[in-house]
């Protein structure tokens, strides 16, 4: 989240991924921040707007806006592609640039970047040269959710700001998910981060993602892969990607099954292994269905794998499941390791 000072108004770029306001104030402590810079600015607060605005609309960048709804001196931006043309008066979506002046000494340029979700901009800041960018491009993720469009955002913001010469002190994103070491990135859902990379990115990041997506758009959709760069991984979303050839990772797998509720739900994890056809890590949720087990024992500890379940399904194509084209299988339960001396309960 980013708070942008003007003498008539102040921009506060993204809400945070919290709704209450209990456990997240957010809305407080900008209030308190405000009070703060006007104290010593000698400003009343109600001479000045607070305007809420998002870099796109997903929920850990949108949750705080409640907090901020019907409040004094306070506008909350819409999220939709229509609300933030109107707010920022892009007649022509997604070409259009925007600007929004905090006050005559600072203006920022709203520059429409769909891509890694449909309502993505990004925020040039002509006082300071800083060019706030959003999950767009960041020391992490790059996942993109189009990835026409999102070539064409990456390629339209660099020409903005090479053709009118812009300074870009720094590009800031909004999360760090890379580590000190280059490409290496920490595991997804990670709550400590020792060691961040500099959230700090340059011109020369932006470039470096241009010209990947630039070729990976001219090889075609079957070249289309994920990159690691040092400071940031290119990550299509799947439904963005070449599917697997299909009937191929051909076998019987087996799979680690973990009761979730007596309902029949369960986790499901395949047990890799570095030789195709086994070579593909993937963990599922699944609903047992006509199964002729009376119940699956739930775990009474999910931190230790206690009745442990794997099943054997029948003969078939690994890729078809990771492509979509497979929702159901059939599969013979055993408690604990199938290839070992098991109890084979079929199911
Ligand atoms: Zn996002
Ligand atoms: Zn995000």
């Amino acid at each position: 989240m980013y708070l942008l000072f003007g003498t008539k108004k102040i921009l506060l770029i993204d809400s945070g991924a919290t709704v209450a306001s209990t456990s997240f104030p957010i809305r407080k402590h900008v209030e308190g921040i405000i009070n703060r810079w006007c104290l010593n600015n000698k400003k009343q607060r109600k001479d000045l707007e607070l305007v809420v605005a998002h870099t796109h609309n997903h929920l850990d960048h949108i949750a705080g806006d409640g907090q901020f709804q019907s409040q004094l001196y306070t506008t909350v931006v819409g999220t939709s592609v229509e609300d933030m043309s109107y707010f920022f008066k892009l007649s022509k979506w997604p070409y259009s640039i925007g600007t929004f002046a905090l006050d005559n000494q600072r203006q920022l340029a709203i520059i429409p970047i769909p891509g890694h979700e449909n309502a993505s901009i990004a925020f040039y800041d002509c006082a300071t040269g800083l060019l706030i960018t959003g999950d767009s491009l960041l020391p992490g993720h790059l996942y993109i959710a189009n990835f026409s469009a999102n070539v064409d955002s990456i390629e339209r913001l660099l020409y903005f700001i090479e053709s009118n010469n812009l300074n870009v002190s720094a590009i800031l994103g909004a999360h760090i998910e890379m580590t000190q070491t280059d490409k290496v990135d920490y595991p997804i859902g990670a709550t400590y981060q020792p060691k961040e990379r500099l959230l700090n990115l340059s011109l020369d990041h932006l470039h470096q993602l241009n010209n990947e997506l630039q070729e990976q758009w001219k090889a075609g959709f079957d070249q289309r892969h994920k990159a690691y760069y040092d400071a940031f991984i290119v990550d299509p979303n799947p439904s963005q990607l070449p599917p697997y050839p299909s009937d191929g990772r051909m076998a019987e797998h087996g799979f680690i099954l973990l009761p979730l509720s007596t309902l029949g739900l369960v986790w499901i994890s395949h047990k890799p292994m570095f030789r195709t056809p086994h070579d593909f890590q993937l963990v599922f949720t699944a609903r047992v269905t006509y199964s002729n087990l009376n119940h699956l024992l739930l775990p009474t500890n999910t931190s230790i794998l206690q009745n442990q379940w794997t099943i054997l399904p029948d003969l078939w194509s690994l890729n078809n499941l990771l492509n979509g084209n497979m929702t159901t299988f059939s599969a013979q339960f055993f408690i604990g390791n199938f290839e070992q001396e098991s109890l084979n309960d079929s199911g």
